[in-house]
């Protein structure tokens, strides 16, 4: 049986909403968070934009050293050849890329202004991934982008050609969020059945469909025989109405009617991580997690109603799916969101800060210690732009080396 796998897009899909960004520190927390959930792969950004690339080979380093492992770091280029030569030099460690390019006639018309063919696009899909391998890329996937307003005979063609050239799987983007669960089921099953290679579903929620056609378009691949592979992001953070949301996705395929027990996820899940995870993302990106959300907004377990909550108090399971418990709600509020630790004025002094990081079991073999763990809190406090969370202060504690990398901005040659 094929199974689904997750691949989460905060840090780049995320990122890319308006108006929102995140501290280099900030995303390297999410890979951190994302990695102990248990998520396949996450799309860490952007190797070919320089700003980049310190976060991305410090992050890199992480895996080697084994902190971010067994999670997958990916990159999201363009298809183009040239990219991808850039992409390798500003980041020689980077072994799994999704390369991206439009495929729909509204897109190659309009976005190339009639520049370019459909040959052309096959053309610089097949150069960048050969390119690609030959730069020792483990994994690649071809992104189709607008792939749901496209001729399905030249999607296929586009996938066949990516396949024969090297790509592991192709990335059906619902980019406009167009699409609906019957027929994203439809046309990713005739892709899988067609181009025999996994699918990528990337889906948007400018209907409100997003978490639905996701696990539709999953199914599609399932039943046209080849894995599935999800994008989402964290509280369904994304450009416009934005993307799948992570923790929704998961639970329909353990939960739902029709997938629980029947469809399995490649890669076991804690979700008792979630709470803290959709917690943090929320309070970095600074957009408050809606009190509906599901799993983790104020009311996804309050029951308001006499009867509802008469019934759930003799047994959770008349009116819960699922329990705050799994999903690691529940515990006192000051843990759930970190504590927040301001280090401008209130913790200037060495002995204050070492008074709080010994309340996280944190200690320093000398003064001289401490006070370079406290100069790269306050940098990353001044990056972040607000208080730092308990975990952001123990991962500097323990990482100091990777924090000045991420710490740096400095324009590469
Ligand atoms: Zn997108």
């Amino acid at each position: 049986m094929n199974k689904v796998y997750i691949i989460d897009v905060t840090n780049r899909d995320g990122v890319q909403t308006a108006k929102l960004g995140l501290s280099k520190l900030e995303k390297t927390m999410i890979n951190m968070y994302l990695n102990e959930m248990g998520i396949f792969q996450s799309e860490f950004g952007f190797p070919t934009t320089r700003h980049e690339s310190l976060y991305l080979q410090a992050n890199l380093e992480l895996a080697e050293m084994g902190v971010l492992q067994p999670i997958r770091l990916s990159g999201w280029i363009r298809a183009i050849a040239g990219d991808v030569e850039t992409a390798f030099k500003l980041v020689p460690n980077i072994r799994h890329l999704n390369l991206s390019i439009s495929t729909s006639e509204q897109m190659i018309q309009s976005k190339f202004r009639g520049e370019r063919t459909r040959s052309d696009i096959l053309k610089m899909m097949v150069d960048a991934v050969e390119a690609a391998r030959s730069h020792g890329a483990e994994s690649i996937g071809a992104n189709a982008e607008d792939a749901s307003r496209t001729d399905i005979n030249f999607l296929i063609e586009f996938g066949l050609k990516a396949k024969e050239h090297g790509a592991d799987r192709l990335r059906y983007c619902d980019t406009l969020g167009y699409d609906d669960p019957f027929t994203i089921y439809e046309t990713v099953k005739t892709l899988a059945e067609n181009v025999g290679m996994p699918i990528e579903l990337h889906c948007h929620s400018d209907l409100g469909m997003a978490v639905a056609n996701s696990i539709a378009g999953a199914k599609g691949a399932i039943d046209g025989g080849q894995d599935a592979y999800i994008n989402t992001t964290i509280n369904g953070i994304g450009e416009r109405a934005g993307n799948a949301d992570l923790l929704a996705v998961i639970l329909a395929i353990a939960k739902s009617k029709g997938f629980a027990k029947k469809y399995r996820l490649g890669r076991p899940i804690k979700l008792n991580k979630s709470w803290k995870t959709a917690k943090f993302a929320s309070y970095a990106f600074g957009v408050p997690i809606p009190i509906n959300q599901p799993g983790v907004g104020a009311n996804a377990f309050a029951h308001a109603s006499g009867i509802h909550a008469d019934g759930v108090l003799k047994d959770p399971r008349n009116y819960e799916l699922y329990s705050h418990t799994e999903l690691g709600r529940g515990e006192p509020e000051f843990v759930e969101t970190g504590r927040e630790i301001c280090a401008g004025e209130a913790y200037s002094g060495i002995s204050g800060f070492r008074h709080v990081m010994g309340k996280m079991e944190v200690t320093f073999t000398d003064s001289s210690e401490a006070e370079e763990i406290l100069e790269l809190v306050r940098y990353s406090n001044v990056e972040a732009q607000k208080p730092l969370v308990e975990d952001e202060l123990l991962f500097i504690a323990k990482y100091p080396q990777i924090t000045k990398k991420l710490l740096t901005l400095k324009p590469l040659e």
